[in-house]
């Protein structure tokens, strides 16, 4: 199991992932989805990371839930997660 992601909370090398797009909450705070960008934390790939894979057990309107330990575009990983909503991490992505 893994704790969720959440936007503006959790971090992707100490950078926090950006609040755009649909998500439901957790603890009020959105949760982080499949697709989400990441705050810049540094020089390329790290100024324009994404989140590209998702939980295959965790999805809003199709879209797949982020969790701690799921790895960005910039090869970050996901970092404090809210484990209030613990789920699979079944990996959905390119
Ligand atoms: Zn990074």
């Amino acid at each position: 199991m893994a704790a969720v992601a959440r936007k503006n909370l959790s971090t992707v090398g100490d950078a926090l992932i950006q609040a755009t797009g649909l998500a439901i909450t957790v603890n009020g705070q959105p949760v982080a989805l499949l697709g989400n960008l990441v705050d810049s934390h540094g020089d390329s790939p790290h100024n324009k990371a994404t989140l590209p894979v998702g939980s295959l057990a965790a999805t809003i309107n199709g879209v797949a839930v982020v969790a701690e330990g799921h790895v960005a575009s910039c090869v970050h990983v996901v970092e404090d997660g809210d484990p209030a909503m613990d789920i699979v991490p079944l990996l959905v992505g390119p």
